[in-house]
């Protein structure tokens, strides 16, 4: 047996999403208006004040140039004003504010960097998903470590979608070349399907290979992270998005359990 950390979005036997988000973006660059020398906007497309929703005032964290700048600071002071020009929301029930210093702020191009939380659909650190496939911390403090069918699904999810294994160059998995690519053009949900089939298949051929060094060295692999049978792939476009393909997998362990591998990806249409 052996472990890895855990960087499952979804627990391959309850098919529940695990580590949440929290939404929280993390210093974010923002500019000076250089008319009123107060209102922010967002450095990367200055027609924006702030980028998404902030969620929660308490949140929202200000440094200029890596000083943090409270509130009631006598020269930076700041406050966070409704913003009712905004009109690209993803819902129209979205709320924007901007952030405005009390003062003006004559500074020749100053760093500045806001922090705060915002709502799902803005949301950079989970792409808009509301779960991470990062790290999972354990209630002690360090990682989650994953063993046995959960490892299985982790490592055959690793193998199709990371498209490259550092001791095994020779076994890519083209999928992650396709996303993007024209679906029915340049790409069919079957391409998919055989890719998919293809890394399952070379991902079994190494582990039966490894399985016979280990055995040799007294270090036997559990059958529960072995693979023995790919019992389906398949992959279909969602009948109400056609730019997104759900791909269904499932393999058997040396145990005789199924390991469900799932995941949806974006193409264009
Ligand atoms: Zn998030």
């Amino acid at each position: 047996m052996s472990f890895d950390y855990n960087v499952l979005v979804i627990d391959p036997n309850t098919q529940q999403p695990i580590g949440a988000c929290d939404h929280e973006q993390s210093f974010e660059r923002y500019v000076v208006d250089f008319n009123d020398f107060r209102t922010l906007h967002y450095a990367q497309n200055t027609a924006l004040n702030t980028r998404a929703p902030i969620n929660g005032f308490d949140m929202v964290r200000i440094w200029i140039r890596g000083e943090e700048i409270q509130p009631d600071d006598p020269t930076y002071g700041w406050s966070i004003l409704l913003d009712p020009n905004r009109i690209d929301a993803y819902q129209t029930t979205d709320v924007f504010y901007k952030i405005v210093f009390n003062k003006a702020v004559r500074l020749v191009i100053p760093l500045i960097e806001v922090s705060y939380l915002t709502t799902q659909g803005y949301c950079l650190k989970c792409s808009g998903l509301g779960v991470l496939n990062d790290f999972k911390p354990e209630v002690g403090g360090g990682f989650l470590r994953i063993t046995q069918q959960a490892k299985l699904a982790q490592k055959g999810l690793k193998w199709i979608l990371t498209s490259r294994c550092a001791f095994y160059p020779s076994f890519v998995c083209p999928l992650k070349s396709y996303v993007g690519k024209k679906l029915g053009i340049q790409l069919t949900d079957t391409d998919i399907q055989t890719s998919v089939t293809a890394a399952l298949n070379q991902m079994q051929n190494v582990q039966q290979a490894q399985a016979t060094v280990q055995t040799t060295f007294g270090g036997n692999m559990d059958p529960l992270e072995m693979m023995k049978d790919i019992q389906f792939v398949t992959a279909e476009i969602d009948p109400n998005n056609p730019t997104s393909v759900q791909v269904q997998a499932v393999i058997s362990t040396f145990n005789g359990t199924s390991v469900p591998l799932s995941f949806q990806m974006m193409v264009n249409n």
